[in-house]
């Protein structure tokens, strides 16, 4: 619970506590808002994601990252001093041969979290909980945002807490980075859009409905031998190649798994057509094209294996503005990988504009007479 503000003092609402919302709950955090981060899962980091499979160390949703834009390179550079993230290589194989493919070395550095990609979204929560922002920010996980509203001047949200115990909450703004499709099915059921009290434009809403994303599958194998997958330890295949993979990692060359341990994600088109098939068909293929990087025969080198399904891995579409502003009193703003940017990047990007906008708009109504 909030330290230092009751809940009906809040100023801000952030849902979801991957790098997106982080980055925003730090932007509103900085220039002296209450913010309160809910997360529907146990832990943060969204789809930076890094899981334990009995001694080996997996990341089976983002791989690496890299550094482009200033303000991303300020809050990386800041991290790395902290020894929480560090640079992994400067490109991959794109075929699995050996070596790194000349196509791939286009200077920028792949980063990693030291210990798994969830270091840096935990970086960034310690950050926000510390003495520094003098207690105005707080981070709740197991909960669930079933709906957001608009109530007067505030947005009203209805949550589920891990003991199924419901809850409402209200504050100044809200900054929502769920996956689009989630977000406008929060709204939808607080009655913003296409209900009642409608209070989304149709351009908005357009634009928000024409964002679509790819699902992914991740195997994680855990062998009993080093891999024959090359150095630096991932191969990004190129997108015109042929078969069902997209990415293989070893998570121990990778310098975050004690033991060998390789992470497999299917491309788009493969997880969208066997998105419903049984979970035993989808890892028996992926395991089938990993073979190349197995040494020796599959039934005894792998020695633990877990799929996972992510339903909204990647955005197909990007819109062109790093956050969109859906009501403006009460402010609303929707941000995430599908805004202005892809990927880590793009995420860390959108979410600090949706913070620096609402805290702009929430200054100009209270200097508004
Ligand atoms: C398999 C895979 C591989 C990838 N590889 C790379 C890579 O190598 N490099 C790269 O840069 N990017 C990669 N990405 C993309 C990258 O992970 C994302 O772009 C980035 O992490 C998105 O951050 P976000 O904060 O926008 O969204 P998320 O990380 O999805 O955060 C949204 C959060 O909101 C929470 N949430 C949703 N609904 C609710 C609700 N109703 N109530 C409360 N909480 C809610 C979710 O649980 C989640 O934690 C990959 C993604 C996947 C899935």
């Amino acid at each position: 619970m909030m330290r230092t503000a009751e809940a009906d003092e809040l100023d801000v609402i952030v849902i979801g506590a991957g790098i997106a919302g982080l980055c925003a709950a730090g932007e509103l955090a900085r220039a002296g808002r209450r913010v309160l981060v809910i997360e529907k899962s146990r832990g943060i980091g969204g789809r930076m994601a890094t899981r334990r499979l009995g001694e080996a160390v997996c990341d089976h949703g983002a791989q690496f990252f890299t550094v482009r834009g200033r303000a991303f390179g300020a809050i990386v550079a800041a991290a790395h001093e902290d020894a929480a993230v560090q640079t992994w290589c400067h490109g991959f194989s794109r075929d699995g041969s050996i070596g790194v493919d000349a196509a791939s070395g286009d200077g920028h550095a792949r980063w990693r979290g030291t210990r798994g990609m969830t270091d840096l979204p935990k970086w960034l929560a310690n950050e926000l909980l510390s003495s520094d922002l003098a207690g105005r920010c707080d981070i709740r996980t197991g909960a669930q945002i079933t709906a957001v509203a608009v109530d007067g001047s505030r947005v009203r949200m209805s949550l589920t807490n891990a003991d199924s115990h419901a809850e409402e909450l209200t504050a100044a703004g809200a900054v929502i980075t769920a996956p689009v499709p989630q977000a406008l099915d929060l709204m939808r059921a607080g009655g913003m859009l296409g209900g009642a009290a409608d209070v989304v434009s149709s351009e908005i809403r357009q634009q928000l409905e024409a964002v679509a994303y790819d699902p992914c599958f991740t195997l994680m194998l855990v062998l009993d031998r080093p891999s024959l997958v090359p150095e630096p330890g991932g191969i990004q295949f190129a997108p015109e190649a042929a078969g069902p993979i997209s990415w293989l990692a070893d998570n121990r060359q990778k310098g975050v798994s004690a033991v060998p341990a390789l992470t497999v994600h299917a491309t788009g088109g493969f997880s969208r057509a066997h998105f419903d098939a049984p979970a035993d068909t989808v890892a028996a293929l992926l395991l089938d094209a990993v073979r190349p990087w197995i040494d020796g025969d599959p039934a005894t080198a792998v020695v633990a294996q877990s799929l996972h399904r992510w339903k909204f891995a990647l955005p197909t579409t990007i819109l062109a503005e790093p956050v969109v502003a859906v009501t403006q009193s009460p402010p609303v703003a929707c941000c995430g990988d599908a805004f202005a940017g892809p990927r880590v990047e793009g995420a860390a990007s959108s979410g600090l504009a949706a913070g620096r906008w609402l805290s702009r708009v929430l200054t100009e109504q209270e200097d508004t007479p």
